[in-house]
């Protein structure tokens, strides 16, 4: 029941401008329809959005009555009395958006249906004749299956100075699609659909699943190169303490995004461009990701409403937290979790498939239940796995690594490049440039974009504007020269896995020498994860084993640890 909000309530919540852009009006349709318990929320722009913004839904719909109620001011049907701001479990409670709205724009219908055998259509019309002036209400019978729509046309229509500060039709319509796809990313289990001048740019299936949303988004290699996680974390504020939930999608490392905003927050179900939250996603991540470059990922927060305040700004934009830094550290703790588990084996898996004949069938076993206790000279890692103290040579370890994740790149999508700015310019030799022309293609598959200076070619000098990033590792655009070079040096065999090997073993994306504690017990779970563990790319044994055996023959003991 859509009811007014006494004075008191009102008094008390963020005062402001709700209306600011296309996108805004997107926001507070969307959230309604979340809020109605819609499956599938379907909106349409025309233009920048001034010309037509259509959001229709499929929830629980509103009376008649209730209908001509939701498009005055303060009422609503989510907010029963000021206490229950601390509480207020639903995306909206000021019941300002559709008058706000409805007051920006020409004309404003809203149809909708409760389930009832009929519908009703609400029309606030301002008219050419009414600039800014009063608008005329008018409530009708209407056909409609149960849901909403509302259809806002001539937004700004009398605010000239709110249509000049536009961006282009582009940039506006790029706002509604972020916030689109931040709830399509966050709300999987709902269908969203997205239409531009008619045309459908954004479709998800609403299965629940975020691998789908993310397929819908982002495409194949993104969708298949991401984990899912569910976390809880204790967090303490003035001795209260509460339960912070965590959950989401990752993409694993390499997927990576020169700028942030493919981090996708929620708090509480509500959609937010959180750069606090959203810096935590990335600090999760570490050292894991290249230098400037940025994650993947879906990240839903959750804690208790007394928690949150999302009263803290009139287009909800950000949230206040009672205490933020104790969420964040949660964030970027559930965050490193996920990627030093699940994430990186699943890649061993694929890996795996592509090379089954030399896997040994025991040999994944063993670094089930292995730890890594120390390090040596900087070069080996000693790892208890059993009874068998294994060392493990860090960089044939990595080279094995890259080398199995460059290939199942190679097979399936490329490997993921990052654009040099400003390009480079790299020389080669008139035999390594023509071998360079012959093998342009695979080059360029391996993330390399490269331009011959001068017409014609024949220089010898390249622009180099792009460089592979395999495993979030940018390299030196020089590395071109060293990655030609190998092709050349390359024996009869398959010169494309050649290349892979060399590229595995190149230093630019070799990990440094210190490694933390973290990232040697990451790199043995990820060797523990490739198809071929054993060995690095060019052959050389990348573990040794010495028994307990040994030491007990050693040291002359009669028996091991039990005798
Ligand atoms: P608020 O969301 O803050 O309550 P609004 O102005 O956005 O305020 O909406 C006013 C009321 O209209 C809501 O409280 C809700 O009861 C009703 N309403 C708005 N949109 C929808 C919708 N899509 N489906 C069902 N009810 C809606
Ligand atoms: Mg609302």
């Amino acid at each position: 029941m859509i009811h007014r909000l006494d004075p008191e309530t009102r008094s008390k919540i963020a005062a402001g401008e709700v209306v600011a852009r296309p996108a805004s009006v997107v926001v507070e349709l969307i959230e309604n329809a979340l809020d109605a318990g819609a499956e599938t929320v379907e909106t349409d722009v025309d233009g920048d959005g001034t010309d037509r913004i259509r959001v229709a839904d499929d929830g629980h719909g509103m009376a008649e009555a209730d209908a001509a109620l939701a498009v005055e001011r303060h009422t609503t049907s989510k907010l029963a009395a000021a206490d229950d701001l601390e509480t207020v479990e639903t995306l909206g409670f000021r019941g300002e958006a559709l008058p706000s709205i409805a007051a920006a724009a020409a004309r404003l219908e809203l149809t909708t249906n409760d389930g009832g055998p009929r519908g009703t259509r609400v029309v606030v019309d301002g008219g050419e004749n009414a600039p800014g002036g009063e608008r005329d209400k008018t409530v009708s019978p209407a056909g409609r299956a149960r849901g909403t729509t509302v259809d806002v046309t001539g937004l700004f229509a009398d605010r000239p100075a709110r249509r000049k500060s536009l961006a282009s039709s582009k940039a506006e319509f790029a706002r509604v699609s972020a916030v689109v796809t931040r709830y399509a990313l966050t709300r999987p289990d709902v269908r969203f659909v997205l239409r531009h001048d008619g045309r459908e740019t954004l479709a998800t299936p609403g299965t629940g699943r975020f691998a789908d949303a993310l397929l819908a988004v982002y495409g194949r290699d993104a969708a298949s190169h991401a984990s899912t996680f569910d976390a809880a974390r204790e967090v303490e504020a003035a001795g209260e303490t509460a339960t912070v939930d965590v959950d989401g999608a990752l993409c694993h490392p390499e997927v990576t995004r020169s700028r942030r905003d493919h981090v996708h927050v929620s708090v509480n179900g509500r959609a937010l461009a959180e750069p606090r939250l959203r810096r935590a996603v990335a600090d999760g991540y570490g050292t894991l990701l290249p230098d400037g470059r940025e994650p993947v990922g879906v990240v839903r927060v959750r804690l208790p409403p007394a928690w949150v305040d999302h009263n803290v700004h009139p287009a909800k934009d950000e949230v206040g937290f009672r205490d933020a830094d104790a969420v964040a550290e949660a964030v970027e703790a559930s965050v490193r979790d996920a990627l030093s588990t699940a994430d990186l084996r699943r890649s061993g898996e694929v890996a795996m498939d592509l090379d089954s004949s030399l896997a040994p069938v025991e040999a994944a076993s063993v670094f089930d239940d292995l730890r890594v206790i120390g390090r040596f000279r900087g070069l080996y890692l000693l790892c208890e796995a059993d009874d068998e103290l294994l060392v493990v040579d860090q960089h044939a370890a990595h080279e094995r690594i890259n080398y199995e994740r460059l290939r199942e790149a190679v097979e399936s999508a490329g490997i993921d490049s990052a654009a040099v700015d400003p390009p480079a310019t790299v020389s080669l030799s008139p035999a390594d440039a023509a071998l360079l022309d012959a093998n342009r293609d695979l080059v360029e598959k391996l993330g390399f974009r490269v331009v011959e200076f001068g017409e014609g070619g024949g220089t010898g000098t390249y622009r180099v504007e792009a460089v592979p990033a395999p495993l979030g590792r940018p390299f030196a655009p020089d590395a071109l020269a060293d990655v030609v070079a190998d092709v050349a040096a390359g024996d009869d065999a398959d010169p494309r896995d050649e290349l892979l090997k060399d590229l595995a073993c190149h230093p630019s994306i070799k990990a440094g020498d210190d490694l933390t504690d973290d990232e040697a017990a990451r790199l043995v779970e990820r060797l523990g994860s490739c198809g071929t563990p054993y060995t690095c790319p060019h052959g050389r044994p990348t573990v040794l084993a010495i028994d307990e055996e040994t030491f007990v023959r050693g040291f002359g003991r009669r028996s091991g640890r039990l005798g």
